[in-house]
């Protein structure tokens, strides 16, 4: 089918997951309306699709927490600004503490929300069994309970996103794959596809898992690599009702989620897996992976403990899915130190869903931002980046190891 691709924008986005539709909805907010985003294949086709939908906003550096707070607000009002059906839910979340350390860290990071707003409450046993009457808490010695904490559809919050950016004149191509970036050496300039040039000022690469490669391709540096994620759906679960929180057991690497009328159990389990070494296929779209039930089940086994219900239940579904982490569990996210005007959003960890607010964009696409999400001037932080992580690292064995931190992150 023909399509009226231009031959110029001011901005180029590469990837139609969350970020990029977020990416293109902001920078629209902003007033940028020649905005152009480029989807290789449907948007959400990459991670985005298969997200667990866990919006939270605690995290633990001010400047994250701050971020993740903003998308929730986002999240909040989307469907009624746009008219596209989110899935937003605000059910609040409960975070389990097994020993005095874990509550420590809770209580630590609780008192750091306050600073800035977040309503975090320190709850003990009594009050998180009123919440959620389904968990056994025999070893629980307390936890925090954020009411404004929630969930979402992470397909339908991307499709608003993308609706958000379009009403304000952004064009979306699907079907349409970035085979090259163009750049003379100093500067982006544009980008090829497979039906042709588009120059462009600045080229933002949201492309996931995919970014790494791409980057590349142009002597950018992003580390990241794709791990299995898994969750497993679980039906018929006795007592399970629809404004139970969201349940994070961090000593025990899961977390509960009310799906539908199912119990989402997902986890970051202690020895992750690299997944597409060899480069991701390009054909990946809407995929799963097989994944190992082997090696998933020890953390099942745990969150059977925890959930006693679920030895009854039966398993609708047990996905796995990649997902991109990077070697030290943070983003990438900001302009590129080799190639001006070359952005990068990629490396979100899994929690892209809930890390896909203002920041993205306003940290991405404003030429000097002042802070990087780790809070350090963002051009510094890129050659840090860089460094940091070093170029000859295993980066397979690092990024498992990141997946595996992720849960305590
Ligand atoms: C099992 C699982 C559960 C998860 N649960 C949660 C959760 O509860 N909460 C949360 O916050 N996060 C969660 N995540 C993480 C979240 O899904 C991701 O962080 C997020 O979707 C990443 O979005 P993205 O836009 O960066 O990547 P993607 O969704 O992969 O989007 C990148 C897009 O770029 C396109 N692309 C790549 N190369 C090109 C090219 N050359 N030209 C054009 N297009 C290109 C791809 O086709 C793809 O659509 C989960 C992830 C997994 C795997």
């Amino acid at each position: 089918m023909a399509i009226d691709l231009p031959t110029r924008a001011r901005v180029v986005i590469v990837g139609g997951g969350v970020i990029g539709c977020s990416v293109a909805y902001h920078l629209t907010k902003m007033g940028w309306s020649d905005v152009v985003l480029l989807e290789r294949k449907q948007l959400t086709s990459g991670t985005t699709w298969h997200a667990a939908g866990l919006v939270g906003q605690l995290r633990q550096s001010i400047n994250m927490t701050q971020l993740a707070r903003y998308t929730a607000e986002l999240y909040r009002g989307l469907e009624a600004e746009t008219g596209q059906a989110t899935g937003y839910r605000q059910c609040g979340s409960l975070s389990l503490a097994t020993t005095p350390g874990r509550m420590e860290e809770l209580k630590r990071n609780a008192s750091m929300a306050k600073v800035f707003g977040l309503a975090v409450n320190v709850v003990g046993p009594q009050e998180i069994h009123s919440l959620y009457p389904l968990a056994n808490l025999e070893d629980v010695i307390g936890g925090i309970h954020i009411p404004s904490d929630g969930y979402a559809n992470a397909v339908d919050i991307t499709q608003a996103l993308a609706k958000g950016a379009r009403g304000r004149g952004a064009r979306i191509f699907q079907d349409l794959k970035v085979t090259a970036i163009h750049h003379d050496g100093d500067r982006v300039s544009g980008v090829q596809t497979d039906r042709g040039r588009i120059e462009a000022d600045y080229v933002v690469l949201c492309g996931g898992m995919w970014t790494r490669d791409l980057a590349a391709g142009i002597g950018v540096t992003v580390p990241l690599h794709a791990c299995e994620h898994y969750y497993v759906l679980f039906q018929d679960v006795t007592g399970l009702t629809p404004d139970m929180p969201v349940l994070r057991d961090y000593d025990h690497c899961s977390y509960f989620k009310y799906d539908a009328g199912k119990l989402l159990v997902g986890a970051f389990e202690p020895h992750a897996r690299p997944w597409g070494a060899e480069g991701i296929p390009d054909d990946f779209s809407f995929g799963e992976i097989a994944g190992d039930f082997g090696h998933f089940e020890p953390v099942l086994l745990d969150a059977m403990r925890r959930i006693p219900a679920l030895e009854k239940a039966g398993i609708q579904k047990f996905f796995c899915g990649p997902e991109s982490f990077t070697p030290d569990v943070r983003y990438h996210l900001g302009e590129s130190t080799e190639l001006k005007n070359c952005f990068v959003a990629a490396g979100l960890n899994s929690i892209g869903l809930q890390s896909a607010g203002e920041s993205t964009c306003g940290e991405t696409c404003r030429s000097r931002s002042t802070a990087d999400i780790c809070g350090r001037e963002c051009r510094k932080a890129w050659g840090c980046c860089t460094r940091r992580i070093g170029l000859s690292v295993n980066m397979k064995r690092r990024a498992a190891r990141a997946s595996r931190r992720c849960m305590t992150a």
